[in-house]
């Protein structure tokens, strides 16, 4: 069986690629244009009608949108067809009030299932393999992505949703799954609970990890101790869900994104202006397929940079970005260094003794901040060797409590890892 899952758009030229996308971009531009007042209106005052939007390149046009563009209009007022068109919708609350939405038509489900599709099968799913999914069903869009894309893969699905570990662990042996759909902080919660119960998986090989970046090291980690491959998938609501944008392949050069749906820019978030390939910027995607509610040139606040447009070594030709650092709002500045949890978690796992469960804690009294690092370790690893090895790494002195495995809070979603603490 093909190792792609759809050959002829996975892997069609450059030059293909771009008229199609040129193609495709041209009818979203009139599309929401004709079907949505928020759109005519941002188009008008950006002084940009559809018929000046003749190749792909003509992108840098269009005015962006951002998550206010969502909540701005909640709930469905970026829609572009008829609400009695639609099937499904998800939201995602974030930390600012008024949730972002996403709705679907029929033809949405076919395009998120056709690009987790190819994600599974660039992990090497096949037709009847076991798959886990860990992520809750419901309105946050992670169950029920991995759920679409899995029926059109023709995975065997263990619809486990989140929570109850033990249960977990006793169905990925039971059923023998193959792979398993997961955040990365609760995959870690699923082994240190496989340990102590004195439990292998030996059936398991594949690790679909979304919606959290990790360090290198704690991908090593994962894999060294289960023995499984790790894939590192990237989607988020507003660009229909996981798996949408992409994911990356066995040659782990950055995230293939799945060019014929989606247009990708990096740009310098301060100004807007497109940046050149490997610089670092904010990515915006553009949806170029979505009915419902297409997004155009959307800020994710997510930081990456083009790494390559030629062919990958894994045959597929869309384009690869860096798995993503943090984003621009995650980014912690304290007395002038500036820095994401990432590199804190990346140079934690690089101290002899640390274990990856940790939390950065930003603590304000009276105007001062202080970063305190809380970090399980094993024994004979003290809160100075935490502390001199962040100072040396990322250049500022946090101080370092060290903990027993076990003592910092579980979560069996997306970790919090980063605390705000005001001290009167
Ligand atoms: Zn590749």
């Amino acid at each position: 069986m093909s190792r792609y899952w759809n050959e002829r758009l996975e892997t069609m030229s450059r030059d293909e690629l771009t008229a199609l996308q040129g193609e495709r971009l041209q009818a979203l531009a009139a599309r929401v244009y004709q079907r949505n007042a928020w759109y005519r209106e941002a188009f008008d005052r950006h002084g940009v009608k559809p018929g000046d939007i003749k190749c792909a390149a003509d992108i840098t046009k269009l005015p962006f949108t951002n998550k206010d563009s969502f909540r701005l209009t909640y709930p469905l007022g970026l829609a572009c067809v008829d609400n009695r068109e639609l099937r499904e919708f998800h939201m995602s609350s974030g930390s600012t009030g008024t949730p972002v939405v996403m709705a679907y038509t029929n033809s949405d489900l076919e395009q998120w299932a056709e690009c987790m599709a190819r994600c599974y099968r660039m992990a090497g799913m096949y037709p009847g393999d076991s798959l886990q999914i860990t992520p809750t069903f419901g309105l946050f869009n992670g169950g029920f992505g991995f759920f679409h894309g899995a029926r059109k893969a023709e995975l065997f699905i263990c619809p486990a949703s989140s929570g109850n570990t033990p249960r977990q662990i006793k169905l990925l042996n039971d059923f023998q799954i193959k792979g398993i759909g997961c955040v990365v902080s609760y995959m870690l919660r699923i082994m240190e609970v496989a340990e102590e119960q004195n439990v292998e998986f030996p059936h398991l090989k594949i690790g679909i990890f979304g919606a959290e970046t990790f360090s290198d090291k704690i991908r090593h980690k994962i894999e060294s101790t289960l023995g499984i491959k790790t894939y590192d998938i990237y989607g988020m609501t507003e660009t229909g869900g996981v798996g949408t944008t992409g994911m990356d392949c066995e040659v782990r050069n950055g995230i293939h994104v799945w060019e014929d749906h989606y247009l990708v820019e990096i740009i310098d978030p301060a100004s807007g202006d497109p940046l050149p390939d490997g610089q670092t910027g904010e990515v915006t995607f553009t949806s170029l397929t979505r009915e419902a509610i297409p997004v155009i040139r959307f800020r994710t606040g997510d930081i990456s940079r083009i790494i390559s447009r030629e062919r990958c070594a894994c045959g597929r030709t869309c384009l690869r970005i860096d798995r993503i650092t943090g984003r621009y709002d995650d980014m912690i500045i304290i007395k002038g260094v500036n820095f994401f949890p990432k590199q804190v978690e990346q140079a934690l796992m690089e101290i002899p003794g640390v274990l990856p469960e940790y939390q950065i804690i930003l603590e304000e009294h009276h105007g001062i901040q202080d970063v305190i690092i809380n970090v399980e370790a094993e024994a004979g690893v003290t809160g100075f060797t935490v502390e001199k090895y962040l100072k040396e790494k990322l250049g500022f002195s946090p101080r370092g409590d060290v903990f027993k495995p076990g003592e910092l809070p579980r979560s069996e979603g997306k970790a919090k890892r980063v605390v705000h603490r005001i001290i009167d």
